[in-house]
């Protein structure tokens, strides 16, 4: 079950977090896999292979679609991952870091889509990482929810115009994962993940890698267009803890 044997798979921003997480499970289900990062090596120990790529360049995305089927004679598998968060309350965003994080967080996965749409044959799975941002509203995180946003109703629609050559496209929603992308760029919601999530605690990215597995493989093969959320339980509701420490800071009724 969930094997990958046999197939060819790229992973975008895999030199950390949830991407070098996708890249080593798939890695260890079979898949021959080329991790692709901006950064100039991939994760540590990595035993894949590996192509700089910057995912803002559509012929980078293209030429690193293009190796994988060299290297390996097709592309089963495309996870479009790079990404970062830029925070930052509506009244101060910076036009360039915006603009930055659009390009990579929601252009990137365009073009990987639209790159894979032309370089898969008949099937293939492609698996776009959204966030809870996208549904969900989050204090600081407009432009970062925008752009996640789109990527979901973008996953939607290229479900619709590859579902009959048997391409399945899905996102994942994360919650809150320890990665150098949250401490760093959200360290307040790190620490408030034991607080708001029903599973009481922040998300290891080989979580989210075990999602990304299963869509990734046969086993999900009626399953697409779909924003699967790896977050603890974050989405669903209140947890008791925020109804409580509410209730305090208002006052006894
Ligand atoms: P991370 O910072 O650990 O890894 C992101 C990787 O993307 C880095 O290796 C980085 O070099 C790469 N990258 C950045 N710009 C790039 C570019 N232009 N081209 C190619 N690669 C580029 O972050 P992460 O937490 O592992 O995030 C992975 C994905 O998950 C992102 O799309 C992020 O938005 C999403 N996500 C993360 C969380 C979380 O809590 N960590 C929550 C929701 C969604």
């Amino acid at each position: 079950m969930f094997s990958l044997s046999g197939r060819n798979a790229v992973v975008t921003g895999a030199a950390s977090g949830i991407g070098a997480a996708i890249a080593r499970r798939f890695y260890a289900a079979g898949a021959r896999v080329l991790a692709a990062d901006i950064a100039p090596a991939g994760p540590v120990d990595w035993p894949g292979d590996y192509r700089r790529t910057d995912v803002t360049d559509a012929a980078q995305v293209a030429a690193l679609l293009d190796d994988a089927i060299t290297r390996y004679g097709s592309l089963d598998i495309l996870v479009n991952n790079a990404g970062i968060a830029v925070t930052g309350d509506i009244a101060n965003i910076g036009s360039d870091a915006a603009e930055r994080m659009f390009r990579i967080n929601t252009m990137g996965v365009l073009y990987g889509m639209r790159e894979a749409a032309t370089r898969m044959g008949s099937g293939g799975a492609i698996v776009n990482l959204a966030s809870i941002a996208a549904t969900v509203g989050i204090p600081g995180l407009v432009e970062y929810s925008m752009g996640k946003a789109a990527v979901l109703q973008a996953t939607k629609v290229a479900a619709l115009d590859l579902g009959a050559r048997n391409i399945r496209v899905n996102a994942i929603c994360p919650g809150v994962i320890v990665t150098p992308l949250s401490v760093n760029a959200d360290a307040p919601l790190v620490a408030l993940a034991p607080h708001i999530s029903a599973l009481g605690r922040a998300g290891e990215p080989e979580e989210v890698a075990a999602l990304a597995h299963f869509l990734a493989s046969s086993d999900a093969s009626y399953v697409t267009g779909q924003a699967m959320f790896v977050d603890g339980g974050w989405n669903i509701g209140l947890t008791m803890q925020e109804i409580v420490a509410g209730l305090g800071a208002a006052g006894p009724a």
